[in-house]
């Protein structure tokens, strides 16, 4: 059932709980990336994580498996990342490279080229004039951001969104972030999905594991939701963020700051 965020035990305060939960299996943790181990930033090429984060990962990735899963291209995720030992999942859990497998690609669909090159095409053409807009092309997908652009200007990155979108309305779809909108190509997939398939994937879908996800946005409800019932879902944001705490969630438990996220890793490492 879902839960008010506002509702959620903290994780740390909680730990006993969440210990008994984890009694006798192992964890496999998945964690996302911006906005869980980094803070959200104006830039996406700003999201630098920590070396104290690196470090907590890592202590975690040399004891069970740690994979991070991002919207990001893989290889991007992991020069951020810096850490060998880890399982890293980008493009939303299509490409995924682990230190014992090396690299394992899900076919994307070349169809979809055509279309997301008419997508990058647009939105430049509309977005370069507007002071603060940036148009982030991925190899799976092209996400429009608008955290800089001025109030009054907004309306302009969703107008174009909104006519692509409605252009092709079978063959593309939209995914709301943080004052981002990422335009992907419509197949049935989001990070539930990939998760699921990651556990599977990885050899990590047998009962002595206990699968736990960590993630802050909307797109990381569906990962909460695939996992309820058989692992551990860790929202991580202020539950007094009034744009948050009314916001109902598949999520077991809060941690509301990097520092808390640092200090449930360390916790988990020991
Ligand atoms: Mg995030």
């Amino acid at each position: 059932m879902a839960t008010n965020i506002g509702d959620l035990p903290n994780a740390l305060t909680h730990k006993d709980q969440l210990d008994k939960q984890l009694a006798g299996k192992k964890p496999a943790l998945f964690l996302d990336y911006d906005g869980t181990l980094t803070p959200i930033v104006d830039r996406p090429e700003d999201a630098i994580i920590s070396e104290s984060m690196r470090e907590a990962v890592k202590a975690l990735a040399d004891r069970c498996s740690v994979c991070v899963v991002s919207g990001r291209d893989r290889p991007v995720v992991q020069q951020l990342m810096g850490v060998d030992s880890l399982i890293v999942a980008g493009s939303h859990g299509f490409d995924i490279w682990s230190p014992d497998g090396g690299t394992l690609q899900r076919e994307m669909g070349a169809e979809f080229a055509d279309v997301l090159e008419e997508t990058k095409a647009r939105l430049h053409a509309v977005m370069d004039p507007i002071e603060g807009a940036l148009v982030e092309p991925k190899k799976a997908s092209v996400a429009a951001h608008y955290r800089l652009v001025a109030d009054a200007e907004r309306s302009k990155v969703k107008d174009v969104v909104d006519a692509i979108l409605a252009d092709h309305p079978d063959r593309l779809k939209v995914t709301p972030g943080k004052m981002v909108f990422e335009i992907q190509p419509k197949i049935e997939w989001d990070k539930g999905k990939a998760v699921l398939y990651l556990l599977e994937a990885l050899g990590l879908d047998t009962p002595d594991i206990m699968p736990m996800y960590m993630g802050d946005d909307h797109t990381d409800e569906h990962a909460f939701e695939a996992l309820h019932g058989r692992g551990i879902g860790i929202f991580v944001g202020r539950a007094d963020d009034p744009e948050v705490g009314k916001r109902t969630t598949y999520a077991h438990y809060i941690l509301d700051s990097m520092a808390e996220v640092e200090q449930f890793l360390h916790s988990l490492a020991t």
